[in-house]
């Protein structure tokens, strides 16, 4: 890192973190016509090479169980495909969503009952979604082996493959367009008020002390030793996700959806003839900030015999890329954790998006930018993701989760 100093010793708001979720804060701010203030985003690597934002599947979906989930990913899904209205600049290239959707394969009548109940869910917020008894599935998709199936469900609608980075370089670009100052530092303290109800400076590595008004944890897989900087706790850990690229010696003749296999192995299409599987590690324990080590073993004896059976003409497949990147893993219940902290109200939660945070990065960023300017949400109600649930022990039960 060769550490800069920002330009001034004070900004109302500082961002630690630049990635997805800091830069859509940023650029939400300064889409705000009420918000006026300066803003300082702090990023330890500006290569991004080991944020979850640079590991991620870049997919979104509307199959969720949780209503404010799927209200979250429609608004992802309009944001997108309005891009370069959204940000105002005609250099912006227009988007599309591959909407290939999600295909949820049950094998056992709960998880069947579920994906029935999820179904009801989704279809009032709007969705799309179909379920699919076996036979179905095998008319439309002929490659799947469905014998130990028992339901399917799909939504081709807004789901599927985005071009996440290309949104994230544009929040990064317009944003300091717009004067926000991006800054290649890293925040190594954080100090607060002699009572300890506000966070009154962050120190960077570099040494400069940077006075605030509030501050936005939007430290991914980190968020919890930012937290602890400031003498807060958060349950969040990096968990290891593996990725697999491969190509196959016989294609498929149609795109294959976002298949998440009862095993818990998911595969998609990724290229006109290349596909792409993943996997948590097993066992599944917080690992070291710095350990993107990949375990082989994994594709060989786990991955790819369940990609063959699934899909048998998927037996002679070829890895042709792989990485291991991490989930800012909420242990409580797998949810954002949003807005103040219960005591320290200035210093603001954007963390724990697990895996489905890339899709949430417009709403979260939106209503992040709502509560720095109002001290409230003004589109979405995200009240229910705040901070407040983990010491009142309220979780927000998803069981649809990635
Ligand atoms: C393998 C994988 C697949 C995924 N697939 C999907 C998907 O298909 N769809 C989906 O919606 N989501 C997906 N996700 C989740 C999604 O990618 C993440 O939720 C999202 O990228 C989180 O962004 P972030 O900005 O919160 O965190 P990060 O991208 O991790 O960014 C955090 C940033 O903070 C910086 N930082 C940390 N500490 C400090 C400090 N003290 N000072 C300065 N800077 C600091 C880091 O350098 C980093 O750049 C996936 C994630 C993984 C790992």
């Amino acid at each position: 890192m060769s550490p800069q100093s920002p330009k001034q010793k004070t900004y109302d708001v500082v961002i630690i973190g630049g990635a997805i979720m800091g830069s859509s804060t940023a650029w939400f701010l300064t889409d705000n016509p009420d918000f006026n203030g300066s803003i300082l985003v702090v990023e330890k690597d500006p290569t991004y090479e080991n944020s979850s934002t640079a590991h991620t599947n870049s997919c979104m979906r509307q199959q969720f169980s949780a209503k404010l989930n799927v209200q979250i990913s429609q608004f992802a899904a309009d944001f997108v495909k309005n891009l370069p209205e959204r940000i105002g600049d005609e250099r912006v290239p227009a988007q599309v969503i591959q909407n290939y959707g999600y295909m949820y394969l049950a094998d056992n009548d709960a998880f069947a009952d579920i994906l029935r109940e999820n179904q009801k869910v989704q279809l009032e917020a709007g969705a799309e979604t179909q379920l699919l008894d076996p036979q179905q599935i095998k008319a439309r998709y002929p490659f799947y082996t469905v014998d130990d199936l028992a339901l399917g469900s799909i939504n081709l609608k807004d789901e599927g493959y985005w071009d996440g980075g290309l949104v994230f370089d544009w929040w990064r670009r317009s944003a300091r367009d717009r004067g926000v100052e991006f800054v290649e530092n890293e925040v190594v303290a954080i100090s607060k008020t002699a009572a300890g109800t506000l966070v009154d400076s962050v120190t960077l590595a570099s040494g400069d002390v940077i006075n605030c008004g509030q501050v936005v944890n939007a430290s991914g897989p980190r968020a919890a030793r930012t937290a602890q900087m400031a003498g807060l706790d958060i349950p969040v850990e990096p968990r290891k996700r593996f990725t697999w690229i491969f190509s196959a010696q016989q294609p498929l003749d149609q795109e294959l959806p976002l298949t998440i296999d009862p095993s818990g192995v998911h595969f998609r299409q990724d290229g006109p003839k290349t596909y792409l599987a993943g996997c948590p590690a097993d066992p599944d324990p917080a690992v070291n900030y710095d350990d993107f080590h990949m375990d082989h073993g994994r594709w060989e004896n786990h991955v790819w015999p369940i990609i063959a059976n699934r899909i048998p003409q998927f037996e002679t497949i070829k890895v042709i890329n792989e990485w291991a990147g991490h989930y800012a893993y909420n242990t409580f219940d797998q949810n954002a954790i949003m807005g103040p902290h219960t005591t320290v109200s200035n210093f603001i939660f954007l963390n724990g998006f697990s895996g489905h945070g890339l899709q949430q990065s417009p709403a979260m960023g939106r209503g992040t930018a709502e509560w720095l300017t109002y001290g409230a949400y003004r589109s979405l109600d995200l009240t229910s993701y705040n901070f407040a649930r983990i010491p009142e022990n309220r979780p927000i039960i998803e069981k649809a989760v990635i």
